[in-house]
This record gives structure tokens, C-alpha cells and sequence, in this order.
């Protein structure tokens, strides 16, 4: 019997949080991981991610830039890959009004450079575009689904929705098999602080600790449909082996406040958040998305994927691993623990 073919996925935005978990989905199916990554002269690249799930010596990186086509072209040329999943970005949405042009350089205009140099060095792979909730910003269904119309409310959702509409153009246009995930939030011990959950979680852990005595909050009012992000990219590789490429939304279909997620997370420590929360104004945004909730029943019915971790399980782990880490590198004083 003949080897099976050694299949070759590449992940542009590989040292992220999403980029992480896939490596490490793809590597446990025997697939040769690359990962597309940024190098400057003056900032080394952070694998820190990919170390903590030791599988930093696994994955090949190579340098690459989502701004730069003829190094995109390059690196299809060179690996020749099965699936690209296009996971770059700067994908932080506050961030987005202080940096708009560079959202959309990297966060739209990538995707089509990506999705080009697909088309022209390696145009049977299959091709995956992280697509967001935050597209559909000021909510027009209770409850969005694959057909809810969008309406972004920040530079980078009006990003990623041109991401979402050049990837569905692309499949259109020219036949690629090119799949669009619109993922509501999802998060894990591997998420970046300036995201909500993570920056809970790390303050109740320094809090715990005593390392830190309160928490300046933004708009606790707001709601999410939160996941864990090892439950959701396997739904990108899911939709990747489809014989039709397609666009899903991922998500839990269940919608919590902020306020109500940092009381699961001092809950698990045993404190009262009332007694560390301060409302700040300079952390409210410029335009909000008040409330996200998705339907996953596509999903459910043609990958056969469904969330299996709670929120609470995940903010559990959250803490845990907050407390972990700050353990080991700060200098703690049992005096002050609460
Ligand atoms: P997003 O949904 O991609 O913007 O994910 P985030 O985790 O950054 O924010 C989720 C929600 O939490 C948004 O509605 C924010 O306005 C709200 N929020 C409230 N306080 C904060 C805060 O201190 N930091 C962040 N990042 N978000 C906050």
C-alpha cells in the first residue's frame, strides 16, 4: 500500500492564540505545520504561545508579511500547501481606532494578498478566512446567523468584513474552495490581556494574590457569546473538508454580560467583585457592540461541530492558569494573599 501523502497546512498568524491551538490540532492529525510569522530586526518573534503548548520545535516558521504579496507568493511557492488558514491580523478592536489605516492594510488588504497568492502559486489549496462577529456590530437579529445583515461599529469589523466579502467573491469568482468562519469571541488561558476575559481573569488571580487591589472596567453592560478557542478551530479544519467551501458561524448560542462573567471568575477565587470593580470612562469605545449571540445550528448540522466547554469551565481554567503563572514569576507576599 502506498504512503498517505504528508498534507501541509500553512497558518498565517501562527503565534496568536487561534494560530496556537490550530498548530496544535493540525500536528495531532499528522499534518506538517507552517506558520507564516513577522520578524523586525529589533523584536524576536513571539512563540510564547506555541511554547506554552510545546510545540514550538513542531511547526516551521517562516518570516512573512500580510502586506507583502510577492513574499506571500514565495512561501505557496515553496511550500505548496493543502490548506491556508489566514488567521493574521491586528485583531484587537479598541486598538482599531487608534491604528485605522493599519487595521485595513493588514486586516482587509491581507486577506486579499493571501487569497492571491493562493490563486496564483497554489490554487487547489483550500482556504480558511477568520471572519468575526464583530461584523455584525449593531445587531439587526437577537440572535445572528449566517443570513443576519452586517453592520459593523469599529475600523476593524469594517476590516474583516471586506476580508469576508473578498474570500466569498474569490470562491465565486474563480472556483477556489475558500470558506469564511464568522467565530463570536473565544478566548483561553492563551488569549492576549487587552481582551476582556483575559484581562479579567489576570486581575482576580493578581487580586488573589495581592498584587493588585482593583479592576478599572469599561462597559460591564455589554454581552458576548464567548467560547473556548480549542473548541473553535476545529471547526476551521472541519470546514476545510468539506467537499463545498462554504461560510459558518461558530458560536455557543448562549449570551452573558461582562458583569456577569467577572462574577464567575471571583466566584472560582471566593471573592466579591463589587469589592475591586471601578468603572473607567476612557475604557468605553468610540462606537459599541452592546450584544452578540449567535445560532450555530449550521454548524452544528452540516460539520457536526458544537461547543463542548462552558464558560464557566473556561474562566475556571483562566484563573488557574492566571495564579500559575503569576506564582511562578512574581515575588508574592503571603501577607497580603486574600
Ligand atoms: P471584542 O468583542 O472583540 O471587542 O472583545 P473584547 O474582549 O475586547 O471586548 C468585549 C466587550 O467587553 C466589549 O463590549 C467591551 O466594550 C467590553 N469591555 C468592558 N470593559 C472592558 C475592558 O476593560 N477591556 C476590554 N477589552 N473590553 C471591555
Amino acid at each position: 500500500m502506498r504512503a498517505r501523502k504528508l498534507r501541509k497546512a500553512l497558518i498565517t498568524g501562527i503565534t496568536g492564540q487561534d494560530g496556537a491551538y490550530l498548530a496544535q490540532l493540525l500536528l495531532g492529525k499528522g499534518y506538517e505545520v507552517h506558520g507564516v510569522v513577522r520578524r523586525s530586526s529589533h523584536a524576536e518573534v513571539s512563540s510564547h504561545r506555541l511554547r506554552w503548548l510545546g510545540i514550538e520545535n513542531d511547526v516551521k516558521l517562516i518570516d512573512g508579511n500580510l502586506n507583502d504579496l510577492s513574499c506571500l507568493m514565495r512561501i505557496m511557492q515553496t511550500i505548496k500547501p493543502d490548506e491556508v488558514y489566514n488567521l493574521g491580523a491586528q485583531s484587537f478592536v479598541h486598538s482599531s481606532w487608534q491604528q485605522p489605516l493599519l487595521t485595513a492594510q493588514v486586516t482587509a488588504v491581507g486577506v486579499t494578498n493571501v487569497l492571491e497568492a493562493v490563486r496564483i502559486e497554489a490554487p487547489t489549496a483550500r482556504f480558511y478566512q477568520a471572519s468575526s462577529s464583530e461584523m455584525f456590530g449593531l445587531i439587526q437579529e437577537t440572535i445572528q446567523s449566517e443570513t443576519t445583515p452586517f453592520y459593523p461599529r469599529s475600523p476593524y469589523a469594517v476590516a474583516k468584513l471586506y476580508g469576508h466579502w473578498i474570500t466569498v467573491n474569490y470562491r465565486e469568482s474563480f472556483g477556489m474552495h475558500a470558506s469564511s468562519g464568522i467565530l463570536f469571541n473565544h478566548e483561553s488561558p492563551l488569549r492576549g490581556k487587552e481582551f476582556v476575559t483575559r484581562k479579567v481573569t489576570d486581575a482576580a488571580a493578581r487580586i488573589k494574590l495581592g498584587l493588585q487591589d482593583e479592576l478599572p472596567m469599561g462597559n460591564i453592560d455589554a454581552k458576548r457569546d464567548w467560547g473556548h478557542a480549542k473548541d473553535y478551530v476545529k471547526a476551521m479544519w472541519m470546514m476545510l473538508q468539506q467537499d463545498k467551501p462554504d461560510d459558518y458561524v461558530v458560536a455557543t448560542g448562549r449570551t452573558t454580560t461582562v458583569r456577569d462573567m467577572i462574577r464567575i471568575a471571583f466566584d472560582h477565587i471566593g471573592l466579591n467583585p463589587a469589592d475591586f470593580v471601578r468603572i473607567d470612562a476612557s475604557l468605553f469605545r468610540p462606537a459599541e457592540v452592546e450584544v452578540l449571540q449567535g445560532n450555530p445550528e449550521k454548524a452544528k448540522a452540516k460539520l457536526g461541530w458544537e461547543a463542548k466547554i462552558t464558560l464557566e469551565e473556561m474562566i475556571a481554567e483562566m484563573v488557574d492558569a492566571d495564579l500559575a503563572r503569576l506564582r511562578r514569576s512574581e515575588d508574592i507576599d503571603p501577607s497580603k494573599m486574600r
